[in-house]
């Protein structure tokens, strides 16, 4: 682009961002919430296309800005448990992002430490499938540790300091950044779990993305609820309260059951058709195997069914 990319206004950085946002909360509200890459090249400002991310690179930043727009992780196909925990540091659980390369110099890593100068919020694209993306925005870079070539990238924080009056800080801090990490990760659980499932309920098949949770087979406030694809199912919200409360119940072979009192009631259709028809159907899994709910997971969660009846 021309040479003066640099001098931009403050204020087209500003509003650039701001529509970026908006555009992808609209862009991610329907269906499973996640983009494809050439989804992310379709953002259009001020009658030009600006790419929101690159293709190779991790860290990037439009000719037209003078520092980093987005940064990217790759998808990290399951087989690993927690396959983001090497992201968090575990003395302070804040989450880092390596350095492009080895060079501090490397222009993209001069980027990424301007938006951290200039305090500017980032998207940031986490991979939950092959070349499928959930974008996790406002996030900020907040700190840079060159002998380890990484960034600290944080939720907003003036957010943290809007909360910290008269209360403890450096508490309140710590909670928000568990907090703030909690969401990306279930931000990040929640897009992997619907691309895996193309967007549909695995009991009903409902496909608004509006109406579906990513519900954990095991809860996340288990040791074992892990935030991983092979520990989740796509369940609309009805379905996913059924399961929660131990209404529905899904056997390790996949077959849903109906808490026998409800089998025997008398309602309207959501009872008839919603839980009662779903009896003995088999749930729609994920076409890749090691992406399908985990039996030693079903088989605990089956079992606390059956006690509850
Ligand atoms: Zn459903």
């Amino acid at each position: 682009m021309s040479s003066n990319a640099g001098r931009v206004p403050d204020d087209f950085d500003t509003r650039l961002r701001a529509a970026a946002f908006a555009w992808l909360t609209s862009k991610t509200l329907q269906r499973t919430g996640n983009l494809t890459y050439s989804e992310v090249q379709s953002f259009i400002f001020d009658g030009r296309p600006i790419p929101l991310k690159d293709r190779v690179k991790g860290i990037w930043k439009p000719a037209s800005l003078s520092s980093a727009l987005s940064i990217t992780t790759t998808y990290r196909p399951p087989g690993v448990l927690r396959p983001y925990d090497d992201l968090i540091h575990e003395d302070d659980g804040l989450l880092r992002y390596k350095w492009e390369g080895l060079k501090r110099d490397e222009s993209t890593n001069r980027s990424l430490r301007s938006a951290m100068q200039s305090g500017v919020p980032l998207i940031w694209f986490f991979g939950v499938g092959k070349g499928v993306f959930k974008p996790i925005f406002p996030v900020y870079a907040v700190d840079e540790e060159e002998e380890n070539r990484q960034f600290i990238i944080d939720a907003d924080p003036a957010a943290i300091a809007d909360h910290a009056e008269g209360i403890a800080e450096q508490f309140l801090r710590r909670y928000l950044k568990v907090e703030a990490r909690h969401r990306l990760f279930q931000a990040v659980f929640r897009g992997t779990v619907m691309r895996a499932y193309k967007g549909r309920c695995a009991v009903c098949r409902l496909q608004h993305g509006q109406l579906l949770d990513a519900a954990h087979i095991i809860p996340d406030r288990d040791e074992d609820g892990i935030a991983s694809v092979v520990n989740g199912m796509a369940l609309c919200k009805i379905h996913h309260a059924a399961f929660d409360v131990g209404i529905l119940g899904i056997r390790p072979d996949l077959v849903v059951q109906i808490r026998s009192e409800l089998m025997r009631e008398v309602d309207g259709p959501m009872l008839r058709h919603g839980l009662q028809e779903m009896h003995g159907k088999r749930i729609a899994v994920p076409s890749a195997r090691a992406e399908r709910p985990r039996e030693d997971l079903l088989e605990r969660a089956f079992e606390r069914f059956r006690r509850a009846g």
